[in-house]
């Protein structure tokens, strides 16, 4: 019978180089699977619904919270992202590993429940380079970017939390440290 599917878990503030990172993760080890989020926000220009995010009101995201639709759930820049607790468990049950790329808030949910997991929190190296790629990425307004900067040093005072830290200072070298650990953690891409 085939074991059961690894839960990896990614946190990282807003601007770390999470996204890209993921994306290098996803192409190398081609048995691990994205878990898609949903969210209440708006989408941003190139992002695809069910591909980035399921896009949902509000209404329906409370109406799942009160029916513990979700495995975890955050409020984060004052809207809500959730993942769904019966895609995880049947993707882990029929042996399919799975990356969350969550917030801080949803990372402690589920590290608090005794389900098995690998943690890892992104850091940028520095919060003034964090600020000049949030600034730099021209997809949100000054008052989105300095609620996020805010969330972001929130966010770096929980990294201890986590199994792993790694510093995306450099690209390359970030993406061999990340890449390393689901060696680790999973045996061969
Ligand atoms: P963004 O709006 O930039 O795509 O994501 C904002 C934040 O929400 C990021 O820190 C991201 O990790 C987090 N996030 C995305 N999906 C989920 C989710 O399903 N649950 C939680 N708790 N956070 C999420």
């Amino acid at each position: 019978m085939k074991g059961t599917g690894k839960l990896f878990i990614i946190s990282a503030p807003s601007g770390a180089g999470k996204t890209t990172l993921i994306r290098k993760v996803l192409n190398r080890f081609t048995s691990l699977s994205y878990s898609v989020s949903h969210t209440t926000r708006h989408p941003r220009t190139n992002e695809q619904e069910g591909r980035d995010y399921f896009f949902i009101s509000p209404q329906a995201f409370e109406q799942k919270i009160a029916q513990g639709h979700w495995l975890e759930w955050a409020k984060v820049h004052g809207h809500y992202y959730g993942t769904a607790r019966e895609f995880v468990k049947k993707s882990l049950a029929k042996g399919q590993s799975l990356l969350l790329d969550i917030d801080v808030q949803g990372a402690g949910q589920i590290m608090a429940s005794d389900m098995d997991l690998v943690s890892i929190f992104i850091m940028p190296p520095s919060v003034d380079i964090l600020s000049q790629r949030l600034a730099g990425r021209g997809t949100d307004n000054t008052e989105v970017i300095t609620r996020r900067l805010e969330n972001a040093t929130a966010e770096m005072a929980q990294k201890d939390r986590y199994q792993y830290v790694v510093i995306n200072d450099d690209l390359d070298e970030a993406i061999e440290a990340l890449c390393s650990i689901f060696e680790r953690e999973m045996g061969e891409p």
